[in-house]
């Protein structure tokens, strides 16, 4: 098979994994004119697609041949697809070749499990090992752990990565169970708990960035620290019966246990000859959307788990976001004063940000805010408004939990033939 056909194939497996994004690139660069592959100086840009995955990576698999037979999984052992396999070489030819097309910025590999997960973890580690010792490649790496590989080879594979993850892909040990049963649930959170000291102890361990000398000169980046900065993981929703409370609590968890830098939501794509314990039909891309912004919520927001999901069936309400749809369930704890509440009662008013919270609390220090302030503070006013009390401002008092929620509710439209995911 030619490597345009390998790539084809290797790169449309590897499309449905989620947890690739390059925010956390090391402060490598090569501005000193030694090196390539720099992501500081070289004009290349992040680049998102409007679900949120990264595309500026060359995203490929080592391979597709898989002696494991998760069910959810396109490159499952008794899955008919077709197969290929990229030696070490080629994978970081190409690399170096489009990183020099200016294609990309970096690489995200992963693979199927070929002979054991050491023996594929080996190779996985060592076309990092190649770009970064043989051809002193300073781009972004995203390697894919195997969680059942050695903790050497897990240490290893940090040392030249910016970025680990290793995929929990089931929310719950029972769907694992079920769907991925050769996987060891434990097994995977032990690898993330290791993985969360060595990335713990690097930080640690990083120098501090030099000082410039000279007047009104930025400091120079700290150096690359000696192993990767994050771990992420991924969740597939919607192959199993797992609700979004549970899933919200799992991923809670692991960024309080592991440290996480995310968790990426991927919503379950139905697969050719699937298992009959899988459903039919993907979940709505919405329930993806709104999981992401839960997520958000509880890392940044002060919002729990249980908070966000909190309704009888345990679902994110898919046509508003989730922090609306809390403020709606929860007319009891406003109207929040805007110009004396404190920052954590601000985050959760629905339309308020974290930046617009900061512009707020800056501007309430010299001057009462009044509604006509809301628009220049850049606030969604009709969103905040019902929820705010300002100087001149009290929301009408008749304006109950249904009335507000059909007011702010988005308007119905009729569904196009052709919309996905609906
Ligand atoms: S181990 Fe990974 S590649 Fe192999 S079948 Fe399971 S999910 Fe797919």
């Amino acid at each position: 098979m030619n490597l345009h056909r390998k790539l084809a194939v290797l790169a449309d497996a590897a499309k449905y994994d989620a947890s690739c994004a390059s925010s956390a690139a090391a402060a490598r660069n090569s501005v000193d004119g030694r090196g390539i592959g720099s992501t500081e100086g070289s004009g290349i840009c992040h680049s998102y697609a409007p679900d949120g995955r990264c595309i500026s990576l060359l995203k490929v698999l080592l391979t597709n041949f898989c002696v494991y037979d998760c069910l959810y999984c396109v490159n499952r052992v008794s899955s008919n697809v077709p197969r290929a396999r990229f030696s070490v070489a080629e994978v970081v030819q190409l690399t170096l070749d489009f990183y020099r097309r200016n294609y990309i910025e970096g690489l995200f590999l992963s693979s199927g499990i070929v002979r054991s997960p050491d023996y594929t973890m080996e190779q996985v580690v060592e076309v990092a090992r190649v770009l970064r010792e043989e051809h002193d490649f300073r781009g972004y790496i995203h390697l894919k752990t195997i969680p059942d590989a050695s903790p050497e080879l897990l240490a290893r594979a940090g040392r030249y990565a910016d970025r680990l993850s290793i995929n929990l892909e089931l929310p719950t040990p029972e769907g694992m169970q079920t769907l991925a049963p050769e996987k060891n649930a434990s097994g995977i959170r032990r690898s993330m708990a290791r993985l969360r000291l060595l990335i713990d102890d690097a930080k640690a361990q990083a120098a501090p960035p030099a000082p410039r000398s000279g007047p009104g000169l930025a400091p120079r980046p700290a150096a690359a620290p000696p192993f990767a900065r994050s771990q992420s993981t991924q969740i597939i929703v919607g192959a199993d019966s797992a609700d979004d409370r549970t899933i919200l609590e799992t991923s809670s968890a692991m960024y309080g246990s592991y440290g996480l830098g995310r968790v990426y939501y991927s919503a379950f794509s139905p697969i050719p000859d699937a298992s009959r314990q899988l459903p039919v039909r993907a979940p709505p891309l919405a329930r993806e959307h709104r999981l992401y912004q839960a997520d958000w919520l509880m890392r940044f927001y002060g919002f729990a788990a249980d908070e966000i999901a909190g309704g009888a069936d345990g679902m994110l309400a898919l046509d508003v976001d989730p922090k609306l749809a809390w403020a709606l369930q929860h007319r009891e704890r406003f109207p929040v004063d805007l110009n004396r509440a404190p920052r954590e009662l601000l985050l959760r008013v629905p339309g308020l940000g974290v930046k617009a919270v900061e512009r707020l609390l800056a501007s309430r220090r010299v001057r009462q805010l009044r509604a006509v302030d809301l628009a220049r503070l850049r606030v969604p006013v009709a969103k905040v408004l019902p929820f705010v009390v300002l100087a001149d401002h009290r929301p009408a008092s008749d304006l109950d939990a249904g009335a507000l929620a059909a007011r702010l509710r988005p308007a119905l439209r009729q569904a196009s033939l052709f919309d996905a995911g609906s």
